[in-house]
């Protein structure tokens, strides 16, 4: 299952804002919706951009914190 590539890989992140925000997405790391209008964050693999993920932005942050920069594999 490609559950979040985007939680392991190197990404570049884009801050969607509330405008901008036009449509429901699920957040890979809680697994629940991000609502129309909410501020959030893209996110996407460098190596796959295909498999962008959007999160919330404390998820966001939390994993960005809790796996920093994933090493190399
Ligand atoms: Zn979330």
């Amino acid at each position: 299952m490609e559950r979040d590539l985007t939680a392991t890989a190197d990404c570049d992140v884009r801050f969607v804002q509330p405008y901008q925000a036009t449509k429901a997405y699920t957040c890979p790391g809680c697994n629940r919706e991000i609502p129309v209008g909410t501020h959030h964050v893209v996110a996407v693999p460098r190596d796959a951009p295909d498999l962008r993920r959007h999160w919330h932005r404390g998820c966001w942050e939390r994993r960005a914190t809790r796996a920093p920069r994933s090493p190399r594999r």
